[in-house]
């Protein structure tokens, strides 16, 4: 049967997470999730019906909170599923290709790949901001071009004037896709006020991060109106599930809209608490991160990661050398992590 699939597919491997590589840990710091379980009550009793292609109510909600119009949000089973829409609808196989810039999330290059559309790789300078002269070198064939701010894995946030250039350099050639998964760790920071400006931004949000959802699998697209309708040709019908929209719904109601806004304080205390933690450890170099999570050098990354990962506290290791990505947890999860790593140096 292996022979049968399409050679691109033999060759890939499967999405490996940490809970299938055996991780067993009694500390999840590894995949940038909230630690707060939050309580949501459901109602199951229309499920003889298939969901709305599009629940309007949740489209209004995310329109409201994101300051765009509902016509310029698409919503879809995560983040991960906004990135391949965008790469089926703009790239053709084998003969376009997607450009990113990493360090960076890796699902870019994945999808890309999955659909025969090439990578065009144009790593980040060495303060983790864009090459913008080689990505003009580049672009031949590019039609959508990723932007991770903040970024994952380094944390840091794209250089807003370098993002108006880079729009201004791509318009009527590619798509630029503004990544903002962690956005509501620093809103001020989005890029959403320029969506009027520039027809080719693409923005992309999810519940997954702040709002501590990462289990309902609910993510946003937002860009012009034309860009939505043609994503919505390419779409699966009913992406999101009744009790998906529902829950989605009551995370954007005011009361859940504030409930996130203090759980984001609280997080972005954990994590100054961490960095300044980590900061006064000899040999070590905690790099200023926007999201819920801090990329942290050590002298012998490996070892302690795996120190760490025997001791059930599973970070994640990062492609940036000697690097590890901690998730910001709560006090406990975070005194307990510096503790460990504190003995271990
Ligand atoms: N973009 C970035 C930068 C991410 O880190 C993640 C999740 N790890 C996603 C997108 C995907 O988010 P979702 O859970 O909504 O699919």
């Amino acid at each position: 049967m292996t022979k049968l699939a399409r050679k691109t597919v033999q060759a890939l491997t499967p999405y490996q997470s940490a809970r299938r590589l055996g991780g067993c840990g009694d500390i999840w710091l590894n995949a940038n999730e909230s630690p707060f379980a939050n309580d949501y009550s459901i109602s199951c009793n229309r499920l003889n019906r298939y969901s709305s292609c599009q629940p309007e109510a949740l489209l209004q909600a995310y329109a409201d909170y994101a300051g765009v119009k509902k016509e310029q949000v698409l919503t879809s089973r995560g983040a991960d599923e906004g990135i391949e829409l965008l790469i089926r609808t703009f790239c053709e196989p084998n003969k376009d290709s997607i450009l990113y810039c990493p360090p960076t999330y890796g699902m870019y290059g994945i999808s890309a790949e999955t659909f025969d559309i090439g990578n065009k790789i144009v790593p980040l300078t060495a303060d983790w901001q864009l090459d913008l002269n080689a990505i003009e070198a580049n672009l031949d064939t590019v039609k959508v071009v990723f932007v991770c701010s903040p970024n994952n894995p380094t944390g840091n946030l794209i250089d807003r004037t370098d993002i108006e250039r880079l729009l201004a350099m791509t318009a009527n050639r590619a798509i630029v896709v503004m990544d903002e998964a962690y956005i509501d760790f620093c809103p001020e920071a989005s890029t959403v006020d320029l969506l009027a400006d520039y027809p080719n931004l693409v923005i992309l949000r999810t519940l997954s991060k702040a709002f501590a959802l990462a289990g309902l699998r609910c993510g946003f697209t937002l860009a012009s109106p034309e860009i939505i309708e043609l994503l919505l040709k390419v779409i699966a019908p009913y992406p999101v599930p009744i009790p998906v929209a529902d829950i989605a719904l009551q995370a954007l109601s005011p009361g859940g809209l504030a409930r996130t806004k203090f759980q984001v304080l609280d997080l972005s205390a954990n994590r100054a608490y961490l960095q300044a933690g980590l900061g006064m450890l000899e040999g070590v170099k905690v790099y200023d991160g926007y999201g819920n999570y801090l990329l942290v050098e050590f002298q012998d990354a490996d070892r302690l990661f795996q120190a760490l990962w025997e001791s059930g506290i599973i970070l994640r290791r990062s492609p940036v050398p000697n690097c590890i990505r901690i998730s910001v947890g709560n006090r406990d999860e975070c005194e307990k992590t510096l503790a460990f790593i504190r003995e271990q140096l």
